[in-house]
């Protein structure tokens, strides 16, 4: 099962990809988090990506497309996995598909969360990420146990320098300009599936299983 998560910043597309990987058992491979574990690690891709993450805007296909196609060739990809956060250009689709086709292969799904700009905004204002294991909490929807300190492995909480108010509205530009596009892509190739991401995360997981099945 090979599924790929579409939506703006801050839509719950990791939420809903981390509990997709638990569910069906497949690695749950999300780009962001690639960037910033090596952002963390002062590696050198760290060191370029950090550049463009702080402004909001995108990481160039040629540091993020080799990235993916080799993630995706380790043994346990071989029953599928969940794609966060890639692809997030057509160019980048392109190369997925073009990989995928070597070994005669295709993407099964591409799941599209809904939710206008405006509760956008408003979401990502809430959200915090622990500074340690990077997990998100929602000061709101989803709040650790106790205020600032992450329930998996006591890390501090604080905002993400992309989260800040400025940088949110200009990676939803980014994402209207160069994601956006991508919704067309699936719909021609035909595994296009929408759901409601305004609802509660409970309930989008649920119309997310009616897609993929039990
Ligand atoms: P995310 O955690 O998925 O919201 O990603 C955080 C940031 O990492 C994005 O705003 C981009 O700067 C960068 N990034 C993550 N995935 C990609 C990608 N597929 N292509 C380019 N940049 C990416």
């Amino acid at each position: 099962m090979k599924i790929i998560m579409l939506g703006a910043p801050g839509a719950g597309k990791g939420t809903q990809a981390i509990k997709i990987a638990e569910k069906y058992g497949i690695p749950h491979i999300s780009t962001g988090d690639i960037f910033r574990a090596n952002i963390k690690n002062g590696t050198e891709l760290g060191k370029k990506a950090k550049e463009y993450m702080d402004k909001g805007a995108l990481v160039p296909d040629e540091l993020t497309c080799d990235l993916v196609v080799d993630r995706i060739h380790q043994d346990d990809c071989a029953k599928g996995f969940v794609l966060d956060g890639f692809p997030r250009t057509i160019p980048q689709a392109e190369a997925l598909e073009k990989a995928l086709a070597k070994d005669n292969e295709k993407m099964d799904y591409a799941i599209d969360i809904e939710v206008p700009d405006e509760s956008i905004v408003k979401r990502m204002s809430g959200r915090r990420a622990c500074v340690n294991c990077g997990a998100t909490y929602h000061i709101v929807s989803a709040p650790p146990k106790v205020e600032g300190i992450c329930d998996h492995c006591g890390g501090k909480l604080t905002t993400r320098d992309d989260d800040k108010p400025e940088t949110v509205q200009k990676r939803l530009t980014v994402y209207h300009e160069q994601t956006q596009p991508l919704i067309d892509f699936y719909k021609k190739t035909g595994i296009l599936h929408s759901v409601d991401g305004t609802k509660q995360l409970d309930e989008v997981f649920a119309e997310v299983v009616k897609i993929l099945g039990e």
